[in-house]
């Protein structure tokens, strides 16, 4: 593949804005090109997520339905066996999955029994031949370095939205806060996964702030998810509008031209567009899914397995393999 296209840090909002705000199929030609140069557009990289503590969490996301504050449908559950996660695992990679993803309704990572089992969760999945992920919260870099050394690929912790605009979405953290963890996962040698979610009041000028920020960062994230809000009855955001889909197309191209390297996921949101849809998300330079046995991410829904893998066949999608399976089939 030949990478015309620089890696560059040094982006200004006044740059993003421009690519941001061109005519939509300029921007959706611009990204599908640098898309071909860093990578092999028929490759989508598959992940399954599983919530493996959901519920009861002490924050205030506006957005999530597992704030223990608000009155949603959500059914708390305690931390799962560990034997339980694996054989999650297992169906994953038999299912084509290349990455396994472990998320906990914490606040934070705390030095307890239930941090030593997502311990063993990380061996045991890795084990298996999986990238492992985890979302938990905030990590200090000791922890972040406990992860790593059990084998943890890569850490999602999403930026959420704009700095400006945070603190009308969350009030129990900072944006600082975020930044911090993330800076903890890079300095353990963890790969990230950072984005956010759009639909949640946010302007355009919130998005491409946020943007900003993943693209100026010192290393783009390896992975960057772009979500719509999925409107969770009883959360303070259930009656925001749909996101259009439109709109997730912008957002997916401009993330793809600022962060051409990184695997940008078309995450939440997905189950409310239709192949269609989705093909012009891939065609602007998505490169990555979510999809699972349950047909939910975490405790939205979500397309399944099955249906996901008959829309890739007829797009002339594959899965893509771990780097590492390639290069052991070329042996
Ligand atoms: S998004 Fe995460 S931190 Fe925020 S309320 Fe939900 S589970 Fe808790």
């Amino acid at each position: 593949m030949d990478k015309k296209t620089k890696l560059r840090n040094d982006w200004t909002k006044q740059e993003i804005e421009e690519i941001f705000n061109q005519p939509l199929m300029s921007l959706i030609y611009q990204a599908a090109t640098v898309h071909r140069e860093w990578h092999n557009p028929e490759e989508i990289q598959i992940s399954t997520l599983l919530s493996i503590k959901t519920g009861g969490c002490v924050e205030d996301c506006s957005y999530c339905g597992q704030a223990a504050r608000y009155h949603t449908n959500i059914k708390v559950q305690a931390l799962l066996p560990t034997e339980k996660v694996i054989e999650h695992a297992q169906k994953a990679k038999d299912s084509g999955s290349s990455r396994f993803c472990m998320a906990a309704a914490w606040r934070e990572v705390r030095n307890n029994r239930d941090f030593d089992r997502v311990i063993d969760m990380v061996k045991g999945v890795n084990e298996l031949g999986l990238e492992v992920c985890c979302t938990l919260g905030m990590l200090t870099e000791e922890q972040a370095i406990r992860l790593e050394e059990a084998g943890l690929y890569a850490y999602n912790h999403n930026l959420d939205t704009s700095e400006q605009y945070y603190e009308e979405i969350i009030s129990t953290r900072t944006f600082d806060n975020r930044i911090n963890t993330i800076n903890n996962v890079r300095k353990a040698g963890i790969t990230v996964c950072s984005g956010g979610i759009i639909g949640l009041g946010e302007t355009n000028g919130d998005r491409i702030s946020m943007l900003l920020t993943l693209a100026t960062m010192p290393k783009h994230p390896e992975s960057v998810p772009i979500n719509a809000l999925a409107r969770v009855p009883g959360t303070p955001l259930e009656n925001n509008p749909k996101v259009d889909t439109w709109e997730m197309v912008r957002m997916i191209a401009t993330a793809r031209i600022v962060m051409p390297s990184s695997m940008v996921r078309l995450s939440a949101g997905r189950i409310e567009m239709d192949e269609t849809e989705q093909a012009w998300c891939f065609m602007a330079g998505a490169n990555s899914i979510f999809t699972g046995e349950r047909e939910t991410l975490l405790v939205t829904p979500n397309p399944g397995v099955s249906e996901d893998m008959q829309m890739l066949t007829t797009l002339g999608l594959r899965p893509k393999k771990r780097a590492e399976e390639v290069w052991m089939n070329s042996l």
